[in-house]
């Protein structure tokens, strides 16, 4: 309850007076709560009041003069992807279909108009009121949870760092000789700190990819060269349990936009894997190819002869710590966390990654990642800058400065980029539109100073078409970006991002 005098605040968004005035009848009826009603018939109306009255729930007609229901909550959504939407979607008889997309898109109840009581309105409210605070906790708990564990394993670094290197030291016969049988017991020990540290970078790692600042540095990347190391890495293992690792790819293949640290981490956890599983004498086939007729994303798949995955766990496998037949105590196993830290990796980079298995036939992983365009790595470029900017809590201004296409464009980078000095700080030139993108990082007071430092000591040397510089100061990424993309879009140099692929186009 959020209203100052103990009232359930009701916010009603609905284009007829006749049904906000039966809702608010109906819910006045019910003498066991206090309402407090804000109302008004059109969507922009209803979310500027959300913005400012922040309601305990919202009674939302889908059908509206100016935005549809969806878009409403789409909208509600973007203004804070962080909470939770305590929306009633009203629709009209017959149309359960746009009430569940309505669920899909963050409503927590629909009812349909023609068919309300005093009993369904108060059940759907109480229930939207209830669900959103029970999401809230659940996500609180989650973050202490994870807080928990990520303060633990920074504590355990440093000790684990100590005993393995004191461990190492005496298995190598520095303090003095030891027998075979003691060289045996510190190996084990060796390994066990090595699980245990890959555990302790794996949490920390997660958490900071969970905390939205994965550091991700997206650019032209050549797949093969992944992959090709990739095999010359698991070869001697795999030999060792006598299992096929085979490579192919098209000698085509197109590069890819990507973090090549994170991509080789995700291609190496899903080849260790299917390493791990796959029995002796098994086979590893992993093959790369484009996706569809367009060519706008690339497919890696990795498919091994292991034990497969059961339907149920395939549904689970890329949450958190989840490991099928796990035993308790030490084991072959890993962390049950690589995947997990595979998936968030691969969304982060608007790609897709996917299970198919037959239980006893194994499994086959499937990544798609976006093909490399010099446009979509712009957008990359900036995506990626603001979110390093907003997870450290810097200011950087964006400007984006037209050169004259005679000029010699690498130069006019490499100079830029000496104007350059801090850590955010970074140029990317998109070639083929003869645009220059420099981010800054600045003061609050600085930004102006800052941008005219930089675009006149560009000038005095180069010629420049235009300039447009946005700073990041208090808007949200995603209006940044859109800004920007239709300043490129209105300067007719059009960058564009590629839609996720559908999982229908990735089998
Ligand atoms: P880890 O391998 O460290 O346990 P992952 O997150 O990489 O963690 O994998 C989670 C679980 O998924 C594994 O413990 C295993 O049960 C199952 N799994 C992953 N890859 C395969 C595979 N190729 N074949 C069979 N099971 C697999």
């Amino acid at each position: 309850m959020n209203a100052s005098n103990g009232n359930l605040r009701v916010l009603i968004v609905d284009d007829s007076s006749e049904d906000r005035a039966l809702y608010r009848r109906l819910m006045t009826q019910d003498a066991s709560k206090s309402y407090e009603f804000i109302e008004c018939d059109q969507g922009e109306d209803g979310l500027d009041l959300f913005r400012r009255h922040q309601p305990d729930c919202v009674l939302l007609d889908y059908s509206l003069p100016d935005i549809d229901g969806l878009e409403f909550l789409d909208r509600l959504k973007s203004d804070s992807p962080e909470s939770f939407l305590p929306v009633v979607m009203l629709t009209g008889q017959g149309n359960e279909k746009v009430a569940v997309e309505a669920m899909k898109c963050g409503a927590q109840d629909y009812l349909t108009k023609g068919l309300l009581t005093l009993e369904g309105l108060r059940v759907a409210i109480e229930n939207a009121i209830g669900r959103v605070a029970l999401q809230r906790k659940a996500r609180e708990l989650e973050s202490v949870k994870s807080d928990f564990l990520s303060t633990a394993s920074h504590e355990l670094r440093t000790p684990l760092t100590i005993i393995r290197e004191f461990v190492s030291l005496v298995r190598d016969g520095v303090a003095g000789s030891i027998t075979v049988q003691q060289t045996e017991c510190l190996d084990s020990a060796l390994q066990n700190c090595d699980r245990l540290s890959k555990l302790i970078n794996d949490i920390l790692d997660l958490r900071r990819i969970e905390a939205g600042d994965p550091g991700l540095r997206r650019t032209r990347v050549e797949l093969q060269l992944i992959l090709d190391n990739c095999r010359r890495d698991f070869l001697p293992q795999c030999e060792k349990k006598r299992q096929v690792l085979e490579v192919s790819y098209p000698t085509e293949l197109p590069p890819v936009l990507c973090d090549s640290y994170r991509m080789i981490q995700v291609v190496v956890n899903l080849v260790g894997n299917a390493h791990k599983f796959t029995p002796e004498g098994g086979r590893i086939v992993v093959t790369a190819s484009t996706l569809g007729d367009t060519g706008e994303f690339v497919q890696v798949q990795i498919r091994d002869t292991g034990p497969g995955i059961s339907r149920e766990f395939q549904g689970r496998i890329f949450e958190k710590f989840t490991q099928i037949g796990r035993q308790h105590g030490p084991g072959a196993m890993g962390t049950g966390l690589g995947l997990s830290i595979a998936k968030n990796i691969i969304t982060m980079h608007g790609g897709q990654i996917a299970v198919e298995s037959t239980p006893g036939s194994g499994s086959t992983f499937t990544v798609t990642i976006p093909a490399y365009s010099e446009a979509r790595e712009a957008i990359a470029f900036l995506e990626d800058h603001l979110l390093a900017a907003t997870a450290a809590n810097t200011k950087s201004i964006v400007i984006v400065i037209g050169l004259d296409a005679g000029s010699p464009l690498e130069e006019v980078e490499r100079f830029t980029h000496e104007l350059l000095r801090r850590r955010g700080d970074a140029t990317l030139l998109v070639k083929s539109e003869a645009l220059l993108l420099v981010i800054a990082e600045t003061e609050e007071r600085n930004e102006t100073a800052i941008c005219s430092r930089i675009v006149r000591a560009i000038q005095s040397k180069y010629p420049i078409t235009g300039v447009s510089a946005t700073l990041n100061v208090i808007e949200p990424m995603a209006v940044q970006l859109d800004r920007l993309r239709n300043q490129l879009q209105s300067s007719g140099r059009v960058v564009s991002t590629p839609d996720r692929p559908a999982m229908s186009d990735v089998y």
